[in-house]
């Protein structure tokens, strides 16, 4: 069996593994299981050098039990239908457990990235969404792509422009996806969204007392040592909001390479030393790992995989120290490491459940193109107004002025941003601590991946159950 093929059947070994411990009727559970509809087309590219190369491209839409679907695009020369499948299982499980009211879709195009143009890659981001809108496979309301892996604002900036230009006269054209440049109707806080959404999760684990004692860790994020893999637009953010919670990051990898040091990386020092050199290795004061993937076997209390899928795999999983797997890239760990690890007593913190700090924000950012206002723009004036008389009449009671600094804090009103970040933390948390009273319910069967399927299962199927789908 090819790895290609592996993907979507892990996906569905763990929604299995899950399903099997829920009373669901066995015909709505294998409906969910399924992929609802996959596009692969392919077209032609006129490359820089007049030379034409013929393009394969995907969307799978695994899930319409709501609607319009949701999910990335991904630009690798991996790409394949099995993989956009799983990926947009991943999703539908995802938004579930976030309350995203989406179902899921996946997208990629398969080439290496850094093999193309500007230009080249614009003709294809724009011919792919021309393909897509053609077939119904973009829109408001029908399926709404985001950035992943190899793509970001600038693809998606290309894809708004290209449906527009498709659908004149179409009012909310602009929220047919996600992700773009604020200028374009995007949204502040959208480009760091995953890692903080990452960040989030893994602070939750940390302050969940009964789980850090199991795992024999301390609580809190301060002080635990920290293994990246990726810095991309993920891994990048996850590294920097744990070293700004006082995490120390002991090992960092790209595909280059990985380096480590127990005393710890600075993020930024890294990140400006790989720009430099074109690598990350030779970063001074660390140590040049042996192979990239060596990274995963460092020593440290949290190991981040932050970079594509089957990393973890049976046969590094008993190398792994880490007692927290956390799981900021789709399915980075495979069913059979899974195992390997609970047997060790590590915990892994799932995908469905880590990373969807992303769709979180672009479900605000759809949210603001439909009702086309940028949030706090109506409140923001006002809640300043009413802070300032409350802290007016605080101190003409008690008689003393706030110095103009304090002051200037305590009044202020929430921007976009502010309300976007507060409601990716309170989405995380929430989620968190629903995963968690799923997985008490069912007396130590469930570990956390399963307990967070069961979570999405048993929302998805109320929506067949409203129905009055399988009585
Ligand atoms: P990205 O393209 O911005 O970054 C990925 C990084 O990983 C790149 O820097 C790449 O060089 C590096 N990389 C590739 N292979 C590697 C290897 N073998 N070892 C170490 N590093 C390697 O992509 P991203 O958007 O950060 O996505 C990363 C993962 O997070 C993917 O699994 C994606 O599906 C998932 N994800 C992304 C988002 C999002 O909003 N971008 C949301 C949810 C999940």
């Amino acid at each position: 069996m090819s790895k290609q093929f592996r993907f979507f059947e892990q996906v569905n070994r763990s929604f299995d593994r899950a399903a099997a411990l829920t009373k669901h009727d066995p015909r709505m559970l294998a409906q969910i299981r399924e992929c609802n509809a996959v596009y692969h087309f392919t077209f032609p590219v006129k490359r820089d050098d007049g030379s034409i190369e013929v393009v394969h491209g995907w969307r799978a839409e695994h899930s319409h039990h709501k609607l319009p679907t949701k999910g990335g695009i991904r630009y690798s020369y991996m790409v394949s239908e099995d993989e956009v499948k799983a990926l947009a299982a991943l999703m539908t499980y995802k938004c579930a457990i976030v309350d995203a009211p989406f179902g899921g879709a996946k997208g990629g195009i398969k080439i290496t990235r850094h093999e193309y143009s500007n230009g080249e890659l614009e003709r294809i981001t724009r011919r792919y969404t021309y393909e897509l809108k053609k077939k119904n496979f973009i829109g408001p309301g029908v399926d709404v792509p985001a950035p992943d892996y190899g793509t970001g604002a600038q693809e998606m900036a290309w894809m708004a422009d290209t449906y527009q230009s498709l659908s004149a006269g179409e009012l909310n054209a602009l929220a047919c996806v996600t992700g773009k440049p604020i200028a374009q109707g995007g949204i502040r806080g959208r480009e760091q969204a995953t890692g903080r959404g990452v960040y989030f999760g893994i602070r939750e684990l940390c302050n969940d007392a009964e789980v850090m004692k199991r795992l024999g860790l301390e609580q809190g994020i301060a002080g635990k040592r920290v293994v990246v893999q990726g810095l991309g637009n993920v891994g990048f953010y996850v590294s920097k909001y744990m070293q700004e919670a006082g995490a120390v990051l002991v090992g960092l990898a790209e595909y280059e390479g990985a380096i480590g040091n127990p005393d710890g990386l600075d993020l930024d020092s890294v990140v400006k030393h790989r720009k430099d050199s074109g690598s990350i290795l030779n970063f001074p004061g660390a140590t040049d790992l042996e192979t990239s993937s060596k990274a995963l076997e460092l020593d440290c209390d949290i190991l981040v995989p932050a970079a594509l899928e089957n990393q973890v795999t049976r046969d590094n999983a008993p190398d792994v120290k880490a007692k927290i797997i956390a799981e900021a890239a789709n399915g980075p760990t495979t069913a059979g490491a899974d195992e390997i690890l609970s047997e060790k007593g590590a915990l892994v913190l799932p995908d469905t459940y880590l990373n969807a700090g992303g769709v979180t924000v672009s479900y605000f950012e759809w949210v603001k193109n439909l009702s086309h206002v940028r949030f706090g723009r109506m409140q923001k004036r006002f809640e300043e107004g009413a802070f300032h008389r409350i802290v007016g009449a605080m101190e003409s009671h008690t008689g003393r002025l706030l110095p103009l600094e304090e002051r200037a804090e305590l009044t202020r009103g929430a921007s976009e941003e502010d309300l976007v970040n507060s409601g990716l933390e309170e989405t995380m948390a929430l989620a968190y601590q629903t995963v968690r009273t799923t997985q008490n319910s069912y007396d130590g069967k469930a570990n956390l991946r399963a307990a967070a399927f069961i979570t999405a299962i048993n929302k998805i199927a109320l929506c067949y159950e409203d129905l009055g789908f399988f009585p």
